[in-house]
């Protein structure tokens, strides 16, 4: 096991995030290679939106091929923290996309099928992501994909939901009609928020750019409100079989109880048609 922060060795950096720094470590008895998560000491923890203690304690619970398992936590007396991960050595589907350009079909229904699954197994605990996007989606050299960055992520309390719950973090360019209003947001549907993100984001891995815009344009705030809640649905490319249009269609419903459920996706003839051949 990985038992002591010291017995890890600094490779490289893998990212900076919001939050912190992601380094590739080696460990030295082992040599076996992990992903370290450092988050900065805080002088001001109330300011910030960030909950360290729910990310440890949703790796740390979690036991899913689909997320990304965590082999140890560390709090420093300075306040700094620090998370040891499965190191995925394909990076993210972010990088991915820009490294290789748009992904066809069959690795839409592939990657779909991977992603659905973990938030089929969250959603069954009460937990939320709230920040499902390319960058927070881990490949490995074998297309396996796994959920990461449980930053901003929430799980709701088993006796009463809470009337109001600050789910309004995360990335908003992915975010759905109801967490962009609060005047929309209803505890029973928070889970349908990870479904919108994970449209959106399967979406962008099709047509290469955000995907309600044309390329290269980013929506701001105000833009995004009006495209969610009042838009159109994106236009597809005139390529686009009929199960990928209707599998969107059914993430993108701008009502959230009308979105179809992790587990109903599941077994919709996009997912089930081409997301498992190559599994
Ligand atoms: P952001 O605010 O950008 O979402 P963050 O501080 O929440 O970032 P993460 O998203 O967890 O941090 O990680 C930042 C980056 O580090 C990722 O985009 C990815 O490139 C890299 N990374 C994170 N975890 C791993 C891992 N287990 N294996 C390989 N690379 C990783
Ligand atoms: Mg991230």
């Amino acid at each position: 096991g990985v038992s002591k922060l010291l017995d890890l060795e600094k490779l490289c950096v893998l990212g900076h995030g919001n939050y912190g720094t992601v380094y590739k470590v080696r460990h030295r008895q082992t040599s076996a290679i992990y992903a370290l998560k450092v988050i900065r000491a805080d002088p001001d923890a109330s300011q910030q939106p960030y909950q360290q203690s729910h990310e440890m304690k949703i790796l740390i619970s979690t036991d899913s091929p689909y997320i990304i398992k965590c082999l140890g936590a560390y709090e420093s007396l300075a306040g700094e923290k620090a998370i040891v991960m499965e190191y995925m050595d394909a990076g993210t589907l972010d990088t991915l996309l820009k490294a290789n350009g748009p992904f066809p079909e069959s690795s839409i229904a592939h990657i779909g099928y991977q992603v659905l699954s973990g938030l089929n197994y969250l959603h069954a605990f009460n937990i939320f992501h709230l920040d499902i996007k390319p960058s927070n989606l881990l490949v490995d050299k074998n297309m396996n994909v796994k959920i990461g960055d449980f930053g901003v992520s929430k799980i709701m309390p088993e006796s009463d939901p809470p009337d109001y719950w600050d789910i309004y973090v995360g990335t908003y360019a992915y975010m759905s009609p109801e967490r962009l209003d609060s005047n929309m947001y209803d505890p029973r549907f928070v889970s349908a928020a990870d479904i919108w993100s994970l449209g959106v984001t399967l979406l962008e891995l099709y047509v290469g750019h955000f995907p309600f815009l044309p390329p290269g344009e980013k929506p701001n705030w105000m833009q995004l409100v009006l495209i969610t809640r009042y838009g159109e649905a994106p236009s597809m490319p005139k390529e686009a079989s009929e199960e990928l249009r209707g599998f969107i269609s059914c993430c993108l419903h701008k009502e959230p109880n009308k979105r179809w459920t992790a587990l109903q996706l599941l077994s919709h003839p996009f997912i089930c048609g081409k997301g498992r051949l190559e599994d």
